[in-house]
């Protein structure tokens, strides 16, 4: 029979994952986290966090992650660079193909977090890179004395349009409502700032250019008339897709493809788990995701020592 090669897997080191580590690292729990971009999840690629505890003046989402790393490797967690590509259950143990060789657990936590969602209109696929991003973080210093458009209403969408007014001299925060949904601090500032234009009740249709970015259609969903809005490039914040295809059919998801879990991060078969904003729930931001990060822990040392199937 093929033996462990960890008394539990972790799929992804977002903020829930490098949680999760820390907890069953001090656990003595021989404990891998997976990830297929390194450490970090989508905290690594925001600007800043001001509503995370501890501390107060915020910190940059690159800094955040780091420590959170350098936490989970300080209590053993081994950090492995792979993509899990599917799970399946064999003798008690749960096998992690992953691009870097088969990985084993009896426990698996699946902390493999969420993408942004793709608007889906034409000029989307054929800009990508080359003007349509998702990372203001990753791509904001390249709009220096530019135009950009940000679509979306939510923390994301403000919060990622406040960041590029520090290189773009004008910013049109395109949001299909007539209000947003960001949280209030965010608006109040949102609003104070001279170099955002809010395109109110509106959709982008189209994303145009010939090498790069030139513009963007926009329809008002109100009266219907279109216009072109001129940019040199498109940030995308309408939503979030769960990273789950390669767990469908292996757990219960729901209609949207998220883990169903109970309070202790259970999810439907016995020994996996999930935490942070892969799993169906509320509120998806660092302070949840690390929570659930260490409630998953929790539960998995609980199953192993009821079961006996740490150390095999
Ligand atoms: C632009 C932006 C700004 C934000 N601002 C804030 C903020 O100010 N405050 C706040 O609290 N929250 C903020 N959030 C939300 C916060 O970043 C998330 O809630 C949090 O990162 C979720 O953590 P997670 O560990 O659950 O998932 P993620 O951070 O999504 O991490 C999941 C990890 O799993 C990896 N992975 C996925 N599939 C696989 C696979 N098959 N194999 C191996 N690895 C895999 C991914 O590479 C990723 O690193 C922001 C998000 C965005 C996008």
């Amino acid at each position: 029979m093929a033996k462990a090669t960890h008394d539990v897997i972790i799929v992804g080191a977002g903020p829930a994952g490098l949680s999760a580590g820390i907890y069953c690292g001090r656990a003595n729990l021989r404990t891998g986290v997976i990830d297929k971009m390194g450490p970090g999840g989508q905290v690594a690629t925001t600007d800043w966090v001001e509503n995370y505890p501890g501390f107060p003046e915020g910190i940059s989402g690159l800094d955040l992650s780091a420590k959170m790393e350098e936490q989970a490797r300080r209590f053993g967690a081994d950090i492995i660079l792979a993509e899990i590509e599917n799970l399946k259950e064999e003798d008690g143990l749960f096998t992690l193909c992953c691009t870097e060789g088969d990985l084993r657990a009896p426990a698996v936590i699946i902390a493999s977090g969420a993408r942004s969602r793709e608007l889906g209109v034409p000029g989307e696929s054929r800009f990508k890179g080359r003007g349509v991003s998702y990372c203001a973080t990753c791509d904001g210093a390249l709009y220096k004395e530019k135009v950009a458009v940000v679509v979306g209403g939510g923390d994301s969408a403000i919060g990622e349009a406040m960041f590029l007014t520090k290189f773009a001299r004008k910013v049109h925060v395109v949001h299909r409502r007539g209000a947003l949904r960001a949280t209030e601090v965010l608006q109040d500032r949102a609003f104070k700032n001279s170099r955002l234009e809010f395109v109110w009740s509106s959709v982008v249709t189209s994303i145009n250019g010939g090498d790069k970015v030139q513009s963007v259609t926009v329809r008002n969903v109100k009266d219907e008339r279109t216009h072109e809005i001129l940019t040199d490039g498109v940030f995308l914040y309408v939503g979030l897709l769960p990273n789950t295809e390669f767990i469908r059919g292996f757990v219960d998801l729901d209609e949207w493809g998220y883990v169903l879990t109970d309070d202790n991060m259970k999810a439907s078969r016995l020994g996996v788990f999930a935490a942070g904003d892969v799993r169906h729930k509320e509120v998806r931001q660092v302070v949840t995701a690390t929570a659930d990060g260490a409630m998953a822990a929790v539960s998995v040392e609980h199953y192993l020592s009821e079961t006996g199937k740490a150390g095999q």
